[in-house]
């Protein structure tokens, strides 16, 4: 399909406008030099409303979606220093919803319990927040999934009382959602052409996996060749590649495709996470540091800094290629960095 065509078929499901689109799509020269490659960046950190990150281009069709269904309140999930969390509440803001958050306290950081970073943002939003602890044994992405029933209970008081109620997954995660990659990668691949570039590679950090699904559907509706990488945050749980394809091939459906992606075609490198989510390894604060001083860009220590980690380590391992073309997504997450030092990773760095 051409790309005006592409851009048709998403727009013609509704959508509000929340973010600024297109993101920047920026050369980065010194590690282009660097490197051997042509590197790129496609900065979803400046995606706005306010401090930007991936989940906003997810939230357009989905707030989209609740408004449509004329609910008030909308519901959703995530780690303490959640960015979907943060987004979610700042994008209800902007179509006049109250956002009401149930935020699962991880504790791999002391300083968990303070209001600061996305949290502090939250209370700024005036968001409802609700702190849960996680039971016992489970992944931070189990944990979150899990404080969905409490979640439920709450959203069936307030519809009692007369209110409606629209429940964001996780992440942003399910085909709704995904459709805002898939614009995402439509309008990557339209950018990169204008200026004679065509990518061969996209990497991104990957926790729900709506990213990447969505990346799938925009992928295969073009028909581009790029290959999509996905960085895991965190243990991979059983049969995630299966629910990544299955979205990826339910967000076509949406579109009146009816294209299978298939599990073999979803990658996902689970080797770069180090000990756990949120939780900052060498390699990863070394190159958050390393892009920072470079390139002047900030990325965040819990998704993005560990993805930048797989990709230099792809790069100088060989697995891509020199002069390839290599665009890294930069998914957001920037508050995270003002919350805590341990999450940060970079204090016995500076
Ligand atoms: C949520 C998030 C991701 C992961 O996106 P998924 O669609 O959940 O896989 C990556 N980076 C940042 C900064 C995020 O907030």
């Amino acid at each position: 399909m051409r790309i005006e065509e592409a851009k048709d078929l998403l727009n013609s499901i509704p959508r509000v406008s929340i973010g600024f689109f297109p993101t920047p799509l920026q050369r980065l020269d010194s590690l282009s030099e660097e490197y051997g490659v042509e590197f790129f960046m496609k900065r979803d950190d400046l995606s706005g409303p306010e401090f930007g990150g991936n989940k906003i281009r997810k939230l357009e069709y989905l707030l989209a979606d609740a408004v449509r269904e004329g609910c008030d309140h909308v519901f959703t999930f995530g780690a303490h220093q959640s960015n979907h969390a943060r987004e979610t509440a700042a994008a209800c803001r902007k179509c006049g919803l109250q956002p009401v958050l149930y935020l699962t306290k991880l504790g791999n950081a002391s300083g968990s319990e303070e209001i600061l970073g996305n949290l502090l943002l939250d209370h700024v939003l005036g968001a409802d927040v609700h702190c849960v602890s996680p039971a016992p044994g489970l992944s931070a992405y189990e944990a979150v999934v899990h404080s969905q029933a409490a979640a439920s209970e709450h959203a069936a008081r307030l519809e009692r009382s007369g209110h409606r109620c629209y429940m964001v997954p996780v992440g942003g995660f399910n085909p709704t959602g995904c459709l805002g990659f898939a614009a995402g990668l439509v309008e990557l691949i339209a950018q990169a052409r204008d200026i004679g570039a065509e990518p061969d590679y996209i990497m991104l950090a990957t926790g729900s996996g709506g990213t990447l699904a969505g990346m799938l559907a925009g992928k295969r509706l073009l028909g581009a060749h790029a290959d999509v990488l996905g960085f895991s945050v965190d243990a991979e749980p059983d049969g995630k590649k299966q629910t990544i394809a299955e979205t990826a091939t339910n967000t076509l459906a949406l579109l009146d495709i009816c294209d299978r992606i298939d599990p073999r075609e979803v990658f996902i490198d689970s080797s770069y996470y180090g000990e756990g989510y949120e939780i900052p390894s060498r390699e990863s604060t070394s190159a958050l540091l390393e892009v920072a001083r470079r390139e002047g860009i900030i990325l965040d220590p819990v998704y993005t800094a560990k993805a930048m980690a797989g990709t230099l380590d792809y790069i100088r391992t060989g697995k891509i290629a020199s002069g390839k073309t290599v665009v890294f997504w930069h998914t957001g997450g920037t508050p995270a960095t003002f919350a805590e030092p341990e999450i940060a990773g970079v204090c016995d760095a500076i």
